[in-house]
């Protein structure tokens, strides 16, 4: 069973604001859509990720059902950090909230 973390946040322009973050299987690093966290997590089970953002049981249901990534060749790896950069970058998955939304750490850095 793969676990997942939660990554890098972005407060929404909502009021009042709110920090969101990529949730992120751990196994083939797929983001499976947004949730609000304070804080970023690492290796949280399916379970633990279930009871703590319900609104995620989906499709954490159907992730465990489909994720069969091997964490083991280079060819893999590559993959899973091209992929972890298109999340990064907002090219797939959690771009699409952007919009409405600011980098947190970009705001951090006064750029
Ligand atoms: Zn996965």
């Amino acid at each position: 069973m793969p676990t997942y973390k939660v990554g890098p946040g972005m407060v929404t322009a909502t009021t009042p604001p709110k920090v969101v973050r990529p949730l992120i299987c751990e196994q083939c690093f797929e983001a499976l859509g947004n949730v609000s966290a304070v804080a970023q997590y690492t290796s949280v089970s399916a379970n633990v990720a279930t009871a703590t953002w319900p609104e995620m049981a989906e499709q954490l249901r159907r992730h465990e059902g489909i994720c069969t990534a091997p964490r083991v060749s280079g060819e893999d790896l590559r993959a899973a950090a091209d992929g972890v950069r298109d999340v990064v970058e907002g090219r797939t998955g959690v771009g699409a909230w952007r919009s409405d939304g600011r980098q947190a750490d970009d705001d951090k850095l006064g750029t």
